[in-house]
């Protein structure tokens, strides 16, 4: 290594959209290169182009950028090991394959994948583990150059060396031993030129200096036979993080059918991006304070003791709290900014609102928010004035109604001065014997059609003095 510098990566595969697992592996990743002033890269591992289904990672970039994980080098920034797109990195991996060409470490495999799979089939039946049998490492000379001749097409696999362990720090599971005899001799290349996963992500952490590899738990056995790759071109191996995969709440692995598994359902819930990292980083964990910016985060997080803990469960509920805290602290302006593509869905005239005034609704309305996209439920009574006629009156309003509607009908005039007409109206109904309750709830139900909501003088200057009126009136025709 040229510098003792922290290098960490991301590195996705662009095969679909982000999961919470590839986003907690970016966050780790970035979480851990900003704490040790390190550098963070993104590496698109885009070798098989048959699985491409974001070619130029525009997704996997702008999640990133939404996420706020920025990376030092990647795609768009580039950098000393640019390109970062492993598609255009094929010179790279043919360098380094004929370096183990030349160091008689790989060879050769005709075998087609009819009779790779029947040899499989017979391994399983046998009770024995399925490993490549090394028909092709028995080849001589001559009946390799025969099949050259005749164009069979071959792949390269690499020729562990079966008496040989490796030993392997990593952050998570400590001390770890692999025998190489149980491994197969994998493959570095496909049968139409491309290289494989274990072959070209080994090379690129390599070439690209990294440090530290934190990944998926799922990678744990691709790393012996990484490590030794490293081990054939004399290099330290990184040292290695396998963090524990994310399961749903009853233990399985997430999947797609467990809500948030994919990054474009929360976004689109309304979940905010401050809150998806933040849920990300501490579960599993155990933090005094529990809702953290990725600056406080990035001091808090302990990688020094990062054991596996087996399991990591995912819960929505726990998601959801985070959720309501970040909207409640969240900076006014941005959060109107964030809301504000719910609220032209649901009403279209909201694109004629400014600014400030959405921004003055949303705060009195906050706290009532869990996600995003209830933002257009909860002030469904500003855009679309209730209609009472519908309401189940009985239910909400007792029989001092009359009474209240006459109070708050006496006193209408003076709602411009909200202060002053519920001082008044309060001392009437206080006259009167009338429960303050009985008021409240007449005045609520008048102004938003629910039960439940910001306060009544917030709630008038929300609506404006007009509007406010004109609803009062209608529930007070109503008791008439
Ligand atoms: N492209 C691999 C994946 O998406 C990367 C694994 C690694 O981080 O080494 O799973």
């Amino acid at each position: 290594m040229s510098e003792s510098r922290v290098r960490v990566r991301f590195a996705p595969s662009p095969t679909g959209l982000m999961h919470l697992g590839n986003v907690r592996t970016a966050l780790m990743n970035y979480l851990f290169a900003q704490q040790k002033n390190g550098i963070f890269v993104l590496r698109i591992e885009d070798t098989d182009p048959q699985r491409n289904f974001d070619p130029q990672a525009k997704h996997i970039i702008e999640d990133l950028k939404w996420l706020g994980l920025d990376y030092t080098e990647g795609p768009k920034k580039n950098g000393p090991f640019a390109p970062y797109f492993q598609s255009k990195r094929m010179d790279i991996y043919k360098e380094k394959l004929n370096t183990l060409v030349e160091k008689n470490l790989i060879y050769r495999c005709f075998c087609t994948t009819e009779e790779l799979d029947k040899k499989r089939q017979r391994q399983i039946s046998l009770r024995t583990a399925p490993r490549y049998d090394r028909t092709c490492l028995k080849l001589s000379q001559e009946e390799i150059q025969k099949k050259l001749d005749q164009k069979i097409p071959f792949i390269w696999r690499m020729n562990l060396d079966h008496t040989k362990s490796i030993h392997l720090k990593d952050i998570a599971h400590g001390d770890i031993k692999f025998d190489l005899k149980n491994f197969s001799d994998f493959p570095l290349t496909r049968q139409n030129g491309s290289y494989t996963f274990m072959f070209a992500n080994f090379v690129d952490d390599m070439v690209m200096e990294i440090s530290h590899v934190l990944r998926g738990e799922d990678h744990l056995t691709n790393t012996a036979g990484q490590a030794a790759l490293f081990q054939a071109f004399s290099k330290e191996l990184p040292t290695f993080w396998h963090m524990p995969i994310l399961c749903n709440i009853e233990g399985k692995k997430l999947s797609k059918r467990d809500f948030g598994f994919s990054l474009k359902d929360l976004k689109a819930a309304g979940y905010l991006p401050e809150t998806i990292c933040n849920y990300l980083a501490i579960i599993g964990g155990s933090f005094k304070k529990e809702v953290m910016s990725l600056e406080e985060l990035t001091q808090s997080m302990n990688f020094d003791h990062a054991h596996s803990k087996g399991q990591i469960k995912y819960d929505v509920e726990k998601l959801k709290w985070l959720n309501h805290k970040w909207i409640a602290q969240y900076d006014p302006a941005t959060l109107t900014q964030r809301c504000k593509p719910y609220l032209i869905e649901a009403f279209p005239q909201v694109k004629k609102i400014d600014d400030q005034k959405l921004t003055d609704l949303i705060q009195a309305i906050k706290t009532d928010l869990t996600t995003l996209a209830d933002v257009s439920n909860v002030l469904k009574f500003y855009f679309e004035t209730p209609i009472l006629e519908n309401l189940d009156l009985q239910a909400v309003l007792d029989n001092s109604t009359p009474q209240v509607a006459q109070i708050v009908a006496q006193h209408i005039n003076t709602i411009n001065n909200p202060d002053v007409f519920l001082m008044n109206i309060k001392s009437a109904a206080k006259q009167q014997e009338l429960k303050f309750k009985s008021l409240f709830s007449f005045l609520r139900f008048a102004l938003m059609g629910a039960t439940k909501g910001p306060g009544i003088k917030d709630l008038i200057e929300m609506l404006g003095y007009e509007e406010a009126e004109k609803r009062l009136l209608n529930l007070i025709e109503l008791n008439k």
